[in-house]
């Protein structure tokens, strides 16, 4: 494709709108996962948009024709107002979608949501294995509860996605993760390798699986996918670091995504503020549509004119736009340069080594996510 097709797909792009909006409704979260995607400086909960900011960007989604809103965090159900922003989302006539740690709501909260109009729940576990998992999430009997409140959710009737990321601390259980998926009567699983900026960028050495690791799940995966065909879906997202070639990010940078944090800073994607440099609109100031058509940040690396060579010249660059920006700025310090994740990206060696040698040595404790200062003590506090 020229150059000046690839604008008028990317005209064809902005006029349509996104199809998703990732509303991050708080950044509070009774867990303290070290791979969070949140950002290192967290959003405290007097800065959050309020019930009515909230309603009105819901309505701006559904006037530039998003289909699917997921509610994410931190922990949304810590927003007393979530059965509100539900029940507005269904008036809409837009799909929503839970993405909760499942340890704080009651059955009556979860049977209130599904009454307002929710339409589908996304678990995150640890692990399979109850003491590790509370371990990884730095609090106790978490795993207990996600259980628990996963049995509510298909009593409820309400469809069921498991959210397991994967690391070299919990990698060994992916065959019962895969079981308690099924054990759970859940639809989907989600076996997703860690993706390494923010707080997985800081915890990378106690989180790095080995290729060899790497390759046995997928092998496992591959297996399981042949074998529960019909009867649950398992995505898999393979670790970058191991990869030939990057994913294509969130669909392509500004194409098809967009994020809102909890203080109404609207990015293209969850990790996008882990980039220095680049200025974020907030609702607040200015209207959504706007900052998805017209704001800096939105057009920096859309489409593939920003493109440095290799990627500029590449077959790809139309499938993977390039990979992932924030890897690319985590690794390189640069933004704009070829994800190091890509084999042709001159930093790739550098980087696989390093991923080899982080996951070789034995892994140092983890620094888990708080909106205080951050902490090396692997303890696990009181829930
Ligand atoms: S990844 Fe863990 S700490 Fe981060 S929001 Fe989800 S449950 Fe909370
Ligand atoms: S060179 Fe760029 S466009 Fe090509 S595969 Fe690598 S990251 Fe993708």
């Amino acid at each position: 494709m020229t150059d000046a097709s690839a604008e008028t797909d990317l005209d064809v792009i902005c006029a349509r709108g996104p199809e998703g909006l990732l509303a991050e409704l708080t950044h509070r979260c009774p867990l303290q996962c070290p791979y969070c995607s949140n950002p290192l400086a967290l959003d405290r909960a007097n800065v959050e948009l309020s019930t009515e900011e909230w309603l009105d960007v819901l309505r701006q989604a559904a006037d530039m024709g998003v289909l699917q809103i997921h509610f994410s965090g931190g922990e949304p159900t810590v927003r007393r107002d979530l059965e509100d922003l539900i029940a507005e989302a269904a008036r809409l006539g837009l799909y929503s979608n839970l993405i909760t740690a499942g340890v704080l709501a009651s059955r009556e909260r979860l049977e209130g949501l599904a009454e307002c109009g929710l339409d589908h729940v996304q678990l995150s576990i640890q692990d399979a294995e109850p003491q590790n998992a509370d371990r990884i999430a730095a609090y106790k009997q978490g795993h207990e509860k996600k259980m628990t409140f996963a049995r509510w959710v298909r009593e409820l009737d309400l469809p069921l996605t498991l959210n397991a990321p994967m690391h070299r601390q919990n990698i060994s259980s992916l065959e019962a993760i895969i079981e308690l998926a099924l054990e759970l009567d859940a639809a989907r699983l989600e076996v997703a390798h860690i993706q390494y900026y923010g707080w997985a960028y800081v915890n990378r050495a106690a989180l790095m699986p080995t290729r060899e690791q790497t390759m046995w799940s997928a092998d496992v995966v591959e297996r399981a996918q042949e074998r529960l065909k019909g009867v649950l879906t398992i995505d898999f997202v393979v670790p970058d670091y191991y990869a030939a070639r990057p994913k294509p990010c969130m669909g392509g940078w500004g194409r098809r995504f967009l994020n809102v944090t909890p203080s109404g800073r609207v990015l293209p994607c969850h990790a996008a503020e882990s980039i220095e440099g680049l200025a974020f609109d907030n609702v607040r100031e200015r209207r959504l549509r706007d900052i998805w058509l017209n704001s800096d940040a939105f057009n920096k690396f859309r489409g593939t004119d920003w493109m440095p060579e290799p990627c500029r010249s590449c077959e790809f660059k139309e499938v993977d736009w390039g990979g992932c920006r924030c890897q690319a700025f985590a690794f390189t310090g640069d933004a704009a340069q070829t994800d190091p994740a890509c084999n042709k990206s001159s930093r790739h060696r550098e980087l696989v080594a390093l991923a080899q040698s982080e996951a070789a040595g034995p892994p140092p404790a983890f620094t888990y996510r708080r909106i205080q200062a951050s902490r090396t003590k692997e303890s696990v506090p009181s829930a």
